[in-house]
C-alpha cells in the first residue's frame, strides 16, 4: 500500500518498485490523502473541477503501474494535519486492505538535503501514515468501532519511506522505469515541460541505482516493525538489497 498526499507523489516516488513487485505478483493500492485541489497557478481555478482532474489523472497511472485500485480521502491540499479524522481513515484502509509493507513520505525530511523544502502536506501525510500503520492499525482498542463493524487489527510489518535523505535501501527497477515515466505523463496538470520529464527522471533513478550497479533504482529508508516469520530475528535490515529486497511481501 502507497499512503500519499498528492495525486503525482507516488508515481515521483515508488512507482518502479510498485510496478515491480506488482509484476511479482503483489497486490497493490494506492491512498491519496487530498486531491491536489490546490495545485494550478491561477487562482481563479475551480478547486473541486481540478480535484476531479486529478483524481481521473491519478486513476489513469494507477492503472499503468498496476494498483488493483485507489482510494482518495479528500483532506484539503496544502492543509493536511496529522489529527484523528485522518488517523483513522488510514487505519480503516489499512485494515481493508491488510498490506505487508506500506510506502510513505518520509516525514523527517524538512529539507531535501540542502536543497529545497519538502512540502508541509508530505511531512504530515508521512507522519499520519506511520501513527496509523503504528499501533494504531494492530491495536484493537484504537477506534474501537472499527473492530466491531469487522476491520480487524492488522500488523503491517515494514515501513518503506519515499523521497528519504538518508535511504538504507535501493531497489533496482530498470525492468519497470518506463512505467513510471508513463505513470507521471499521465499527471498532464502537472508537468510543465513534458520534453524534460523522461530525462530527469531517468538522470534521478541512474543516481538512486549507482550504489546497487544499476542503471534505474528507487531509494528508500526501510523500518521494520517485525521480521518475517521465516526471517531469523537478527537479520540485517539495512543492507542495500538490489533484487528489490523481500519481494514476497505485499505493497
Ligand atoms: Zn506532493
Amino acid at each position: 500500500m502507497v499512503i500519499a498526499a498528492h495525486p503525482d507523489d507516488a508515481d515521483f516516488g515508488p512507482a518502479a518498485t510498485a510496478a515491480r513487485w506488482i509484476d511479482a505478483g503483489s497486490e497493490g493500492w494506492l491512498v491519496c490523502c487530498t486531491s491536489g485541489d490546490a495545485g494550478a497557478d491561477d487562482p481563479d481555478t475551480d478547486p473541486l473541477e481540478l480535484a476531479a482532474t486529478r483524481e481521473q489523472e491519478q486513476r489513469d497511472a494507477a492503472a499503468i503501474v498496476g494498483y488493483a485500485g485507489v482510494t482518495f480521502l479528500h483532506q484539503p491540499d496544502g492543509a493536511v494535519a496529522n489529527d484523528l479524522v485522518l488517523r483513522e481513515h488510514l487505519v480503516r484502509e489499512i485494515r481493508a486492505f491488510r498490506p505487508d509493507a506500506v510506502f510513505a513520505t518520509d516525514p523527517e525530511v524538512l529539507f531535501h538535503g540542502d536543497r529545497g523544502v519538502n512540502h508541509v502536506d508530505h511531512r504530515a501525510a508521512g507522519i499520519a501514515a506511520v501513527d496509523a500503520v503504528y499501533p494504531a492499525a494492530r491495536n484493537a482498542m484504537a477506534f474501537p468501532w472499527l473492530a466491531r463493524e469487522g476491520l480487524a487489527p492488522h500488523r503491517v510489518r515494514r515501513i518503506y519511506l519515499f523521497w528519504p535523505n538518508d535511504a538504507n535501501v535501493r531497489v533496482d527497477v530498470v525492468t519497470t522505469i518506463d512505467r513510471k515515466i508513463a505513470a507521471l505523463r499521465a499527471h498532464a496538470t502537472q508537468i510543465r515541460d513534458p520534453k524534460s520529464l523522461e530525462p530527469r527522471i531517468r538522470a534521478w533513478a541512474a543516481e538512486e541505482g549507482e550504489t546497487i550497479g544499476v542503471t534505474a533504482g528507487e531509494a528508500f529508508r526501510l523500518i521494520v516493525i517485525d521480521d518475517d516469520a521465516d526471517e531469523a530475528p537478527d537479520e540485517p535490515s539495512g543492507a542495500d538489497l538490489g533484487n528489490g529486497g523481500r519481494e514476497t511481501t505485499g505493497a
